[in-house]
């Protein structure tokens, strides 16, 4: 599987700090405390220069906010195990600097989002937290699982905290429920570009199904009777509406000014088998941009 990185980063710094790309494929992910309540820059930051010998996947700023200071591709220095940061994604997070080095909602939030879209892109769909270090370590996950680890297990520190410790079986089992249901921004990107097939937008439980390719959501729509197909919009694309219930002219010419009908004879050529009067349309859009 080609490597990529998070598209919730809003921010990039890359460090230095690291070992070119990983020997071992992502299974892990280790979330840290960066002790302290950083901006997402601001923990690129602690990381820019090499005599730091330290750096991290991604950062999470005291805001939410996504930073990337090392691809995903790349083996950072993070949780002092070349073993476990081989296969680990590791991502720091803006906490408290006392005990428990408590990480606020926001934060947390954003880790639950980043950790299930990591889970995405690398083919994982359970994201598992054993809560022991010899069970972890000696488990071998599944292709599409991904295991939790934590820095405390590889160095005499608190990390990632009494706080974050304490949750990380919740964590583990928010994002495995947002695996299954198809939630976080990846998901939300590519679930806004699919074909939905229902009675109508709004009735969602009516969904016979939800498909990225057009001709597939016809063919569902088609075999069930009174079915119509949606884009991510909730704009009904298939069947056209039957004489009767026909958009008005202006309606219809806002549209074609929106993109909605394409250009030049594509325009004209499904306008026309929808049942407009092309050349009505096509007047009231001269004159609506006049
Ligand atoms: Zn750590």
């Amino acid at each position: 599987m080609a490597y990529t990185n998070s598209s919730m980063v809003a921010y990039t710094r890359l460090s230095p700090n690291h070992s070119g790309q990983r020997t071992h494929s992502i299974d892990r992910i280790t979330p840290h405390c960066v002790v302290g309540q950083l901006s997402a820059e601001s923990i690129c930051g602690c990381f820019t220069s090499p005599s730091r010998q330290a750096s991290c996947n991604y950062g999470i700023g005291t805001d939410g906010k996504v930073s990337l200071c090392v691809e995903e591709k790349n083996r950072s220095w993070c949780s002092s195990s070349n073993a476990n940061d081989q296969r680990a994604v590791t991502i720091e997070c803006a906490s408290d600097k006392i005990e428990p080095y408590a990480i606020n909602s926001k934060v947390y939030d954003s880790l639950i989002k980043l950790c299930t879209d990591i889970c995405r892109r690398n083919g994982k769909k359970k994201l598992l937290w054993l809560g022991d270090r010899n069970k972890t370590l000696n488990y071998t996950p599944k292709s599409d699982e991904m295991v939790l680890t934590v820095h405390r297990w590889f160095a005499n520190k608190s990390c990632p905290g009494d706080w974050l410790y304490a949750r990380l079986g919740d964590l583990a089992t928010k994002v495995t429920a947002a695996l299954s249901t198809g939630t976080g921004a990846s998901a939300d990107k590519a679930a806004s570009q699919l074909y939905r097939v229902r009675k109508t937008w709004a009735d969602s439980k009516s969904q016979k199904g939800a498909f990225s390719v057009l001709a597939n959501a016809k063919k569902c729509a088609d075999s069930n009777k009174g079915y119509s197909v949606f884009d991510g919009n909730g704009k009904k694309v298939y069947p056209a509406d039957a004489p009767g219930t026909k958009k008005s002219v202006d309606v219809i010419a806002r549209e074609v000014i929106r993109g909605d009908w394409g250009n030049g004879d594509k325009r004209k050529q499904k306008l026309t088998a929808a049942g407009y009067d092309y050349s009505a349309v096509q007047k009231r859009v001269n004159e609506l941009l006049r």
